[in-house]
């Protein structure tokens, strides 16, 4: 699988923004990667000059939303080398998300190379400024031209690139989360597992809800009972009650977050027990109010760790460790971002250098 290369002129490049400039997602790069699906077969994997899609309006995309996509970060370590984290787990979940979706699947080593190859090509946009990141966006949508509810016949398989800042303004600090009691983001045997974008449109009214309640992220609860704890809107979600890791069983309904996966093994690797269960939402609140649930926070690439000061239930507020970042969290944070930013040893193995 021979790349082809179309390297944007010099003077098409754009200016790079400066690292204390960034934000998340605002800021894209020189280059993209590109493949189209079509005829049954993928065609030539190219790296192109970031430029517009000219799609018809009639594209499948646009009307039933099949379209799916990843988020995974390249990190600069101190030595001025680039990494990425565990990208042959996106890749196996992107290709999970493409049989949900009734789309093509990729190659896992070509997944990767694109990436790598990718970066290598616009690698003097990947930051160095603490907490800075370069973050990638792996994405397929469904590009044939026809109106009829079917499974596409064609697909555009597309990265673009962003350097980006933190991803909640504040950085690392407590936040407040709204349980939503009355809309669901998924049910058994819909599309929870899947990272598809219709997943993240239906969630957007409950989003506005809780920012009205002064809540910068939904806490999602189970579609039949509403009684079990799932997870945030793009973010897996874990507590510490009695000095123990719990957080939600995945099986089928949530985000199976490689984040969420990582900080279970770091956890178990630092001699914390991890409980992978349902979590009913009134024993968390008891656990909340008794003071055995200590400390809460919410795991995903954009942000890493996020800890959760307060949880909102039913009109009533359940401030968590007197809304301070907790030691547990503070540990998770600093082992797994140094592992990312290459400050301590990669035990697990999890980085891949790409140049
Ligand atoms: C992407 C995502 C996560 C986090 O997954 P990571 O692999 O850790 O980034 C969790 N929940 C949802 C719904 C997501 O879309």
């Amino acid at each position: 699988m021979e790349l082809e290369i179309q390297l944007s002129s010099e003077e098409n490049k754009k200016q790079r923004p400066k690292d204390e400039e960034l934000v998340f997602g605002k800021f894209f790069t020189d280059h993209m990667f590109l493949m189209e699906f079509k005829d049954e077969k993928w065609g030539v994997p190219r790296i192109i000059p970031y430029q517009p899609f000219q799609m018809d309006p009639a594209c499948c995309v646009f009307h039933y939303g099949q379209e799916i996509f990843e988020g995974m970060k390249a990190y600069r370590h101190p030595d001025n080398s680039i990494h990425l984290f565990r990208p042959f787990e996106n890749a196996k979940r992107f290709n999970l998300s493409a049989e949900r979706m009734s789309m093509a699947q990729i190659n896992k080593d070509l997944f990767v190379k694109a990436i790598i190859e990718l970066i290598r090509v616009d690698n003097l946009w990947v930051p160095s400024a603490p907490g800075t990141t370069l973050y990638i966006r792996p994405t397929m949508i469904a590009s044939e031209v026809f109106l009829g509810v079917h499974p596409s016949l064609e697909y555009y398989f597309y990265v673009i690139l962003s350097p980006v800042g933190p991803y909640f303004k504040g950085g690392f600090r407590p936040i407040k989360a709204c349980i939503e009691n009355e809309l669901i983001r998924t049910a058994p045997g819909g599309t929870g597992e899947a990272k598809a974008g219709g997943n993240y449109a239906a969630s957007l009214f409950a989003m506005n809800n809780a920012m009205n309640k002064d809540c910068s992220q939904v806490i999602w609860l189970d579609a039949i009972e509403k009684r079990y704890i799932e997870e945030a809107t793009a973010m897996n979600i874990m507590f510490v009650i009695n000095n123990e890791i719990f957080t939600p069983v995945a099986d089928g309904t949530i985000l199976k977050g490689i984040t969420r996966k990582s900080v279970l093994e770091l956890a178990r690797v630092l001699g914390y027990k991890t409980n992978e269960v349902q979590i009913d939402v009134n024993d968390l609140v008891n656990h909340i109010e008794q003071g055995s649930c200590t400390e809460a926070f919410f795991v995903g690439t954009a942000a890493i760790i996020t800890p959760i000061g307060s949880i909102s239930y039913q009109e009533k507020e359940y401030t968590i460790n007197d809304f301070q970042v907790g030691k547990i969290t503070q540990r998770f944070y600093d082992e797994l971002t140094g592992i990312q930013f290459g400050k301590i040893h990669d035990r697990f193995n999890w980085m891949v250098k790409i140049i």
